[in-house]
């Protein structure tokens, strides 16, 4: 039989528990459902932000707290040349596996029911309800689905139309060193790049991303040919692949989800997919969740189709900006434009730094919550 539950989160990454929090705490019988058992590193940068740090903070988990490393500064290296710029505000490293984790309790503490090590194998959009492997069932009033870059049965993403195949992604942790402490430091080669910080523990999270065409050697030669291409980051990798590593397949960078039916939301990045080396795709996953927990608990789930679309709009901007500097720094014609322009001009790059974020109201979670005018559950 199948019950009925109020509001379903699909993924527990930062959007799933941003809005998860968000509706707990504004009273609504909130299920938070993950599919991993326990704390885990996914393939992600783990840069936070200024505008990540705050939403962290109306959400009630203060990074800092947490060992977030604080960075200053943007290390560029390219083609032999590097360039040190300073970030508009305070910025941070920390691991997703802290990170997740801290959410993730967050949001149990708040009142949602958390569900690890719970996989959802398939959903059903009209009936706003989803199935597990063991052929179980929850039906809800909403259903917010945040599985990043993973496709649910019956909600994949329309991809149709996309002329670029989707890019690859690669993290591993490396020993840490002390010329990485303030600053993010990224290496920009044909296809991709890769991005290195510290993280909470003292190592470095190592974090690539690479046009999938670049792939068709297999991963040892992909490797071999990246740290041909940038011998500082073989430096650091001290020549050879790290001895373990997680990747994922198939980000459809500068994708935007469309028109929604009821009671489905869209987040994180199943919403809007942000070029990763913006370093905004955690941001932009916690303020949809909030903001669409926000929307539902205004005007239920009706609220759904107004909100998807509303966030369609607000996210172009910041992808198309993101994507028009992903596109030019994979050539070398348009990474040593890229290279020049802000060596002359350091300013640009704060400006662009700033141009790709969305910026959330600052409405305080708990405050614009409990103004809600939907009481579900
Ligand atoms: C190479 C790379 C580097 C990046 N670096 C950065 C960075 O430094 N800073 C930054 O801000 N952004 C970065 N990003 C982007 C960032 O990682 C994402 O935008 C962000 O994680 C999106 O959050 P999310 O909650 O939507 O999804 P995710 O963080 O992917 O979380 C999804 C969750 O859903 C769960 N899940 C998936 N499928 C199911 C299922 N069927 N059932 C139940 N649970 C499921 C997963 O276990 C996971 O916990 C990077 C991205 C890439 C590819």
């Amino acid at each position: 039989m199948t019950a009925r539950l109020p509001a379903l989160v699909v993924g527990g990454g930062p959007a799933g528990a941003a809005a998860a929090i968000a509706l707990a705490r504004a009273g609504a019988q909130v299920h938070l459902l993950d599919r991993r058992s326990g704390p885990h590193d996914g393939v992600c940068g783990g840069f936070l932000g200024w505008d990540a740090l705050a939403a962290l903070g109306d959400l009630g988990v203060d990074a800092v707290a947490l060992g977030a490393r604080p960075i200053r500064r943007l290390r560029l290296v390219a083609d032999g040349r590097h360039l040190e710029l300073p970030l508009p505000h305070v910025a941070a490293g920390l691991s997703r596996r802290t990170l997740d984790e801290a959410l993730m309790a967050r949001a149990a503490r708040a009142g949602a029911v958390v569900q690890r090590g719970r996989a959802v194998r398939a959903a059903d959009p009209a009936a706003r309800s989803i199935r597990f492997d063991d052929g179980g069932q929850l039906a809800g009033d909403a259903l917010f689905l945040a599985t990043g870059k993973h496709e649910l049965r019956g909600l994949a993403r329309d991809l149709t139309g996309r002329r670029e195949p989707p890019c690859v992604g690669f993290r591993a942790t490396l020993p840490g060193s002390a010329d990485l402490t303030g600053v993010i430091e990224m290496h920009l080669f044909d296809g991709g790049y890769a991005g290195l910080l510290l993280q909470e523990d003292g190592t470095a999270n190592l974090c690539l991303s690479v046009a999938r065409d670049r792939l068709s050697d297999g991963v040892p030669a992909l490797m071999q040919a990246i740290m041909a291409e940038a011998p500082h980051l073989a430096r650091r990798m001290a020549g050879k692949m790290p001895p373990s590593f997680e990747a994922i397949a198939g980000v459809p960078y500068g994708w935007r989800a469309a028109a929604s039916v009821p009671g489905l939301f869209r987040i994180g990045d199943q919403g809007a997919v942000i070029a990763s080396l913006a370093g905004d795709g955690i941001a932009i996953a916690l303020h949809s969740g909030t903001s669409a927990a926000q929307a539902y608990l205004r005007g239920g789930p009706q609220a759904a189709m107004g909100w998807q679309d509303q966030w369609r709009r607000r996210s172009r901007r910041p992808l198309a900006i993101a994507e028009a500097l992903r596109h030019g720094a994979a050539g070398p014609w348009g990474r040593g434009l890229l290279m020049r322009l802000l060596g002359l001009m350091p300013g640009l790059g704060v400006q662009a730094a700033l141009l790709t974020r969305i910026s959330a109201p600052r409405t305080g979670g708990r405050k614009s919550a409990s103004r809600s005018a939907h009481r579900p559950g």
